[in-house]
């Protein structure tokens, strides 16, 4: 089974996409996670990395595209993963043509996903977490990320899901719309 979760930040996709893994039994890769990981190296391409995520904006989809294609080469994915952040472009999605089983569009406001952040900001869990970053990702995920909504809803795999209901219900529908 291939999923793909979408939603702003702070949409507790990853939340979802770790229960999910859990409870289907498969892999789960965030995109995000990757690029922080990589952000940490002293390195050219770790610090473009660090510094286009500090300010908010996307990292470009060919660099994207051939570090994600390199991870789901492992093992673990290969009977299917739960993907979190990625596709995040319509470009990606159309050179991503992997199969996909479903898709879940993991919907809450910009207000209510501000709210949630501006609580979880004060553990200062990410150096990129910003107030002017995190607007900033708000405003590419309705710029460039909506679009990949509309381009998996035309393929008829597309699920919206109302992400301001409590995490057990979100989850129990997910389940249900995957049959389990
Ligand atoms: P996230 O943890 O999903 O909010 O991702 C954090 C940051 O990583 C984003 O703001 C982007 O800079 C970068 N990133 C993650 N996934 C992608 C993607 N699919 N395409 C481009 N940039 C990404």
């Amino acid at each position: 089974m291939k999923l793909i979760l979408i939603g702003i930040q702070g949409s507790g996709k990853s939340t979802q996409g770790n229960l999910l893994s859990q409870q289907l039994g498969i892999s789960y890769l965030s995109s995000g996670h990757i690029f922080r990981d990589m952000a940490r190296e002293k390195t050219p391409l770790g610090r473009y990395i660090k510094e286009t995520m500090n300010a908010g904006f996307l990292i470009p989809d060919d660099k994207t595209l051939e570090i994600v294609e390199e991870y789901l080469k492992k093992s673990e994915y290969k009977n299917g993963y739960i993907l979190d952040g990625f596709p995040r472009t319509v470009a990606q999605a159309k050179k991503f043509a992997n199969g996909i089983t479903a898709v879940f569009y993991i919907k809450v406001s910009d207000k209510e996903a501000l709210w949630r952040l501006a609580g979880r900001d004060e553990e200062g869990v990410r150096e990129d977490n910003t107030l002017k970053a995190l607007m900033k990702r708000i405003s590419e995920f309705h710029i460039k990320t909506k679009p990949v909504i509309e381009f998996y809803r035309e393929k008829g795999n597309l699920y919206e899901i109302d992400g301001e209901k409590d995490v057990n219900v979100i989850n129990r529908e997910i389940l249900q719309k995957l049959g389990k």
